[in-house]
């Protein structure tokens, strides 16, 4: 059987006790007597010497003292003791309650008016400062509510979006992982099952040898592939770090447009240079490696034979601006943004085709996270003649040290690409 506590009831106490703003109320009494007191007994021997003015100034004085720390009740008190003790004391004829002067009946209703005025303004301007210290403390209490509420918030956002991303990850990974191993499973299959003594059918040399390619750029396709996602992930978690040093500006399109050769060859390159451009002061691989991004997605998505234009001009505000043109199949407006999203593939640039063989959907989002690093930005537009792409950047000429994550300019560590 479970036995249940009972609670004794409520007696009412027998001793009476005060709660701390009772206890010092009644200090705030005793104190506005005893200051009255005081002033009573020091300045009453030396009653003859001065005159009552400064009596009621002195009493006065402790009327102001008691509003200000007790407040207004306290003051009252004080005030009637010490009209009490200036007539009693201090009025002739003294040491009685009468008194003889009309004028000293007009000083005594003056001093007890100023008294209880004073005394009343003093203890409300304590009770405004009061007021206005509980509102500081309850804006404060808010303040600290809301921005609790607010980091609990914002870290569920943070949570959410690192579970959307891992998600989206884990399928662009397996899509993009899956394709390539297939290709290299089966040509490799196909090599074994050549090779062995019993098979009943050969492949010639030009079969083995397509073979061999698929291999060879499948795995390329692989490499690829972790490059960017090490790089991106770099950029992400605000490892990546600048080696910047001045450059010539054509010297690092010309070592873009030197690598990005083999994708160029069939389309005619033009090259649109400001004259004295300036120098500029950048981690010349990473923005040699936007460039080279640029150019590739430009020749992969036009037609052979097409024009390709680099142009670079220098922006009002110590910016320079690179932009890269092409006359292919464009990208529809309403995409100009997302195409920068990371694995974001154009639906109608790729159709029905389940990937361009090299085509990840990270080079953009890689190149945007360059370029912010340094400072700039970067978009896309349609080609200044209406059809193709364009995709423009710019970075500043590098006077400032920019600030913020990815900003780590001038350390020493590696860049992406
Ligand atoms: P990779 O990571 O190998 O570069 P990708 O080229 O698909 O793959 P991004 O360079 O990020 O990835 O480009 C994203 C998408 O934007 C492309 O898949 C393509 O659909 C579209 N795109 C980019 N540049 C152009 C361009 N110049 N013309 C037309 N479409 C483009
Ligand atoms: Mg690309």
């Amino acid at each position: 059987m479970s036995t249940v506590p009972v609670q004794p009831p409520d007696l009412p106490s027998t001793s009476i006790s005060f709660s701390p703003s009772q206890k010092t109320g009644v200090v705030g009494y005793v104190a506005a007597i005893a200051g009255i007191a005081l002033v009573t007994v020091v300045l009453e021997p030396i009653r003859e010497h001065i005159n009552s003015t400064t009596v009621a100034l002195a009493l006065l004085l402790v009327v102001l003292f008691v509003a200000t720390v007790w407040g207004m009740r306290q003051a009252v008190l004080a005030s009637v003791v010490g009209m009490l003790c200036f007539n009693f004391f201090f009025l002739p004829p003294v040491r009685t309650f009468t008194i003889a002067d009309p004028d000293n009946w007009v000083a005594l209703g003056a001093f007890l008016v100023t008294a209880v005025t004073a005394g009343h303004l003093s203890a409300s301007a304590r009770q405004r400062a009061e007021e206005a210290e509980i509102g500081r403390v309850e804006i404060e209490r808010l303040y600290r509510e809301l921005q609790a509420a607010f980091e609990r918030e914002s870290h569920l956002e943070a949570i959410r979006q690192s579970e959307q991303l891992k998600s989206a990850l884990l399928d662009a990974v397996t899509h993009d992982l899956r394709t390539p191993l297939t290709s290299i499973k089966v040509s490799v299959t196909t090599l074994l099952d050549e090779t062995d003594p019993g098979a009943d059918f050969a492949l010639d040399r030009e079969g083995q040898h397509e073979l061999l390619q698929i291999i060879d750029e499948e795995t390329d396709r692989l490499n690829r592939f972790i490059e960017g996602l090490v790089g991106l992930a770099r950029i992400e978690a605000g490892k990546f770090s600048l080696r910047r040093t001045w450059n010539a500006v054509d010297e690092v399109i010309a070592a873009a447009l030197h690598r990005a050769e083999s994708q160029t060859r069939r389309h005619r390159i033009i090259l649109e240079l400001a004259e004295e451009l300036p120098s500029v002061r950048v981690d010349a691989h990473a923005i040699a490696e936007v460039i080279y991004t640029l150019v590739e997605n430009a020749a992969k998505y036009s037609p052979p034979e097409t024009v390709i234009a680099i142009s670079a001009k220098t922006l009002p505000g110590e910016f320079v601006q690179i932009s890269i043109e092409d006359q292919g199949i464009g990208v529809p407006v309403e995409e100009h943004e997302k195409v920068f999203e990371k694995f974001y593939r154009v639906a109608s640039t790729h159709g029905t085709d389940p990937g361009h063989p090299t085509s990840l959907g990270l080079g953009l989002s890689i190149a945007q996270g360059i370029v912010e690093a340094h400072g700039g930005k970067i978009w896309m537009t349609a080609g200044y003649s209406g059809k193709g792409t364009c995709v423009s950047f710019t970075i500043p000429i590098g006077d400032d040290e920019p600030e913020g994550p990815g900003h780590n300019a001038g350390t020493e560590t590696d860049s992406a690409g």
